[in-house]
């Protein structure tokens, strides 16, 4: 096992990681921007390093500044956490050069899965279930027939789009010229790759992801599913495991795909496959997520599973020592999202927090980096926390939440915590029928 681990993030995932580490006996070394000076993050590990200026780019993106820490400090692995480095097939390349672990899969790994398209072309050959769609395309006119035989809605995706961004749907043809011109210059101007292709638009469908670990010796435990399906662009909001609606036959089906996936890339640590799911019998492969999730915690409450640790473990190439039948999700967890960000337009604040009350009582997680009298600087994410339940049932679960919610205090700063009592008590919400445009339609019923 490793002895000491650099995060390479910050706000609470670093927080989270950061408290595994220390119950596992591993040293942290934190890194932080200019504008984190205050940070939790950098004041809870073993040792902390200024990587550079407030911009991601010049710090929490800043490869060189942060292999040098990782080497100075002597650590023997680096844990990217989400968004930022997570998914950066370089940088975990650049890791391996130096002699460092880097904590999830293998460069080959997160670049094949990473391009949308190559995605798609790896879960074809290994049988798992797509949405109908293309390769990259060329120009609006190959956009235009392929839209065709498709049948509109169709969504244009870039390749190498990720955090909800770089999806458009194009309603009609007379639509697409404009559509498709501006998806690829948006692609290169936020991805650099202007590379786009196409989906069919699937409408009245849920999102629900399979949570899956596996080891170095090939063998995958898969820790349940989640429904993620309350977004606000293409971006998740609430996430409860299990999926509520999810029918036992279609479940069994979907856990096999995601481990069919898994398996066809030979995957190492956590990961996460992405679905659609029509309610029914039907779902679809959307994306294969190569790092551990924002969500990741709603499943720890449903399963009692630290799914950092193994994590951790299996990048260390520790064998897995749970079998499938331990993994029972007998209890219900939801999990809201907490941002820094207007309830109705979702723009996102700053500030300083002047009181702060936390709920707590069984069952009451919150995940989180702030604390009384903390700045939330500019630059970041607008997530200030993961408030997560854990009851017997999901009835019981939700009346949880509602409570946990209104005792909940974040002072100061604009945050969203009131839209969730709003949607926790819609029908849609509460008999779980709820889909991936519950928060566009009831966006225009009011
Ligand atoms: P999850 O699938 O874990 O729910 P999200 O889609 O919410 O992940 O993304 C996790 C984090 O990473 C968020 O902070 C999000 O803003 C960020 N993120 C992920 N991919 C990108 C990207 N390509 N560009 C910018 N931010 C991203
Ligand atoms: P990202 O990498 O940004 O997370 P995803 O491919 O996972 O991209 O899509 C993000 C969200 O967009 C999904 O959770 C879903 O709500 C919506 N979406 C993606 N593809 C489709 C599709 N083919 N049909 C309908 N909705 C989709
Ligand atoms: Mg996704």
């Amino acid at each position: 096992m490793f002895s000491k681990i650099l995060i390479a993030n910050r706000g609470e995932i670093a927080v989270r990681i950061i408290r595994a580490c220390k119950e596992m006996g591993i040293c942290t070394v934190a890194i932080y921007s200019d504008a984190d000076s205050e940070a939790l993050h950098a004041s809870l590990a073993d040792e902390a390093f200024c990587v550079g200026g407030p911009l991601v780019r010049d710090s929490y993106l800043n490869t060189a500044a942060i292999i040098t820490a990782a080497k100075y400090s002597g650590a023997e692995a680096i844990h990217p956490g989400y968004g930022l480095l997570s998914e950066n097939a370089e940088f975990a390349e650049l890791c391996k050069e130096n002699g460092i672990v880097f904590i999830g899969p293998s460069p080959d790994v997160i670049r094949k899965m990473g391009d949308k398209d190559e995605a798609r072309r790896t879960m074809t050959a290994a049988g798992v279930p797509l949405a109908p769609g293309t390769e990259i395309l060329k120009n609006a006119e190959e956009a235009r027939k392929e839209a065709k035989s498709i049948g509109y809605p169709i969504l244009l995706k870039a390749r190498s789009g990720g955090g909800g961004r770089g999806i458009r749907p194009v309603h009609s043809e007379a639509e697409m010229e404009t559509a498709f011109m501006s998806a690829r210059a948006e692609a290169e101007s936020a991805f650099g790759d202007g590379a786009v292709y196409m989906e069919k638009y699937l409408t009245d469908v849920k999102h629900v992801e399979v949570q899956l670990l596996r080891d170095c010796f090939g063998k995958t435990i898969i820790i349940g599913d989640r429904d993620c399906s309350v977004q606000r662009k293409n971006q998740k909001l609430i996430e409860e495991c299990p999926a509520p609606t999810l029918k036992e036959e279609v479940r069994i089906k979907m856990h096999e795909a995601a481990k069919k996936a898994a398996d066809a890339v030979n995957y190492v640590t956590v990961g996460t496959v992405e679905f659609l799911y029509d309610g029914n019998e039907n779902f679809w492969f959307m994306e294969m997520n190569t790092r551990l999730q924002v969500e990741h915690s709603v499943t720890e409450m449903a399963s009692g599973i630290d799914i950092v640790k193994w994590q951790i473990r299996t990048a260390a190439c520790q064998p897995i020592n749970l079998e499938q039948q331990d993994v029972n999700i007998n209890i219900h967890a939801i999990e809201c999202r907490i941002c820094a960000e207007d309830p109705v337009d979702f723009k996102p604040g700053c500030g300083t927090i002047n009181i702060l009350h936390i709920p707590g009582g069984p069952g009451v997680r919150f995940d989180s980096a702030i604390y009384q009298n903390y700045t939330v600087p500019p630059y970041y994410d607008s997530l200030l926390g993961k408030l997560i339940v854990s009851s017997k049932t999901r009835e019981e679960a939700l009346r949880k939440m509602r409570s946990a919610l209104s005792e909940l205090v974040i002072d100061g700063i604009v945050q969203n915590s009131e839209l969730f009592l709003d949607l926790l008590s819609e029908k849609e919400f509460i008999d779980g029928s709820y889909t991936t445009s519950f928060l566009n339609d009831r966006g225009h019923k009011k």
